[in-house]
């Protein structure tokens, strides 16, 4: 595949879990609202209303500030289950366009379109935002660029640019060639890599803009900054090669549940990631596969999400494995008693299992032994009769 000729389209949901509830309840539309958890119960704002943000609401602020700001702001508790569904339909048209689709997050995805039929990019991107606008119901903002950096940076600069009390419906295209032209007057703190550490010791260079850290010699910036600093010339540059990722790379393999209600239970939480670990295990061998990495999820009753994961020196099919890490992960983020909204567990880094008799893997061998069996009689008989005979075995 030839880089240089890549068209790579980044699109964003608008406020997506605002205008999630907005086509939910039309009464909304317009007014100061927020998704979030209580100012009571230290809740922050996931998302905002574009008549909030005019206020200086912003998301991941404290609800309690927020309501200072505006104080006739209206309060809406998330349905995250209701996000995600909508986030699918979303994702689904994305796919029905090209195969070549990374998504980001709930409401953010890469698409590459250099080799699609249809060589307009800007009508490409017109017609997928009227197609989520009006089946969906949701505005998008859409960046097109070489590549996913540029690209991912023309959807925020689009957004800022908007005017208006609505959401922005932004569209930036840059073309081939003005990708340097086009980031050198942006703050540097736009880049990725630039957090709040790196952007002080830029500060203290003098450096402001992109554009700034583009004119600085690359070797002065790795000799400063190190590895990092080599992509942040590059990028500061407009360069970036990396190819869209798609869902079958970085697959894995996850449960996940959402409470009913908040459980701080220790014994509920470690019980509910050991039978998710089985159910991933089991998945796992039922489709000859292995994962060296195993990924805990939580998310707080403020909606506040926590991934947190840990690399092992090799793939795993194990769900005794895999539950044990996730408990370490847990006791390593979570205090005791601290309530939960939503836990999961998952790997990822799939390959085939390495099945090899080492000489000191016979015990690992005849627990796989064991496993296997346990599969094949759990998928005759069902869970329950396999849970009591582990109960009567141990
Ligand atoms: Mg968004």
């Amino acid at each position: 595949m030839d880089l240089m000729k890549r068209t790579i389209l980044h699109l964003d949901l608008d406020a997506f879990f605002c205008s999630v509830e907005e086509t939910r309840n039309p009464e909304l539309r317009g007014k100061p609202f927020a998704v979030g958890g209580k100012p009571k119960e230290r809740g922050v704002v996931a998302s905002c209303s574009y008549a909030a943000r005019r206020y200086g609401v912003r998301s991941a602020m404290p609800m309690s500030r927020a309501l200072r700001l505006v104080p006739n702001l209206i309060i809406v508790s998330g349905r995250h289950k209701i996000y995600s569904d909508v986030s699918k339909q979303v994702m689904a048209r994305l796919h029905s366009l090209t195969g070549l689709v990374e998504q980001i997050s709930i409401d953010e995805a890469f698409l590459d379109i250099s080799d699609l039929r249809d060589k307009n990019p800007e009508r490409l991107a017109r017609g997928l935002q009227a197609g989520i606008r009006d089946e969906l119901h949701l505005p998008s903002s859409i960046g097109i660029a070489s590549n996913k950096l540029v690209a991912k940076i023309a959807t925020e600069v689009g957004k800022k640019a908007a005017k208006g009390n609505g959401p922005p419906f932004g569209l930036t295209i840059v073309p081939a060639g003005e990708e340097a032209a086009f980031l050198a007057p942006l703050p540097a703190d736009m880049l990725w890599g630039v957090g709040p550490k790196t952007s002080a010791r830029l500060t203290e260079l003098g450096i402001y803009t992109i554009g700034d850290i583009a004119r600085w010699p690359e070797n002065e910036f790795i000799r400063l900054f190190g590895e990092n600093g080599r992509d942040l010339a590059r990028h500061a540059r407009g360069i970036d090669d990396r190819p869209i990722t798609t869902e079958r790379e970085t697959k894995s393999i996850s449960q996940e549940i959402t409470f009913s209600r908040d459980v701080r239970d220790d014994s509920v939480l470690q019980k509910t990631l050991r039978e998710q670990a089985a159910e991933v295990g089991r998945q796992l061998r039922k489709e000859h596969l292995a994962g060296v990495t195993i990924k805990l999820k939580i998310r707080w009753p403020d909606f506040t999400t926590l991934t947190k994961q840990t690399t092992l020196s090799q793939p795993t099919d194990q769900e005794k494995e895999i539950a044990e890490v996730a408990l370490n992960l847990m006791g390593a983020v979570r205090r005791s008693g601290q309530a939960v909204r939503l836990i999961g567990v998952g790997v990822s880094g799939l390959g085939p299992p390495i099945r090899q008799l080492g000489l000191w893997d016979v015990e690992s061998d005849k627990s796989r032994k064991l496993q296997d069996a346990v599969d094949i009689l759990r998928e005759k008989y069902g869970d329950k009769v396999i849970h009591k005979l582990d109960n009567e075995a141990s």
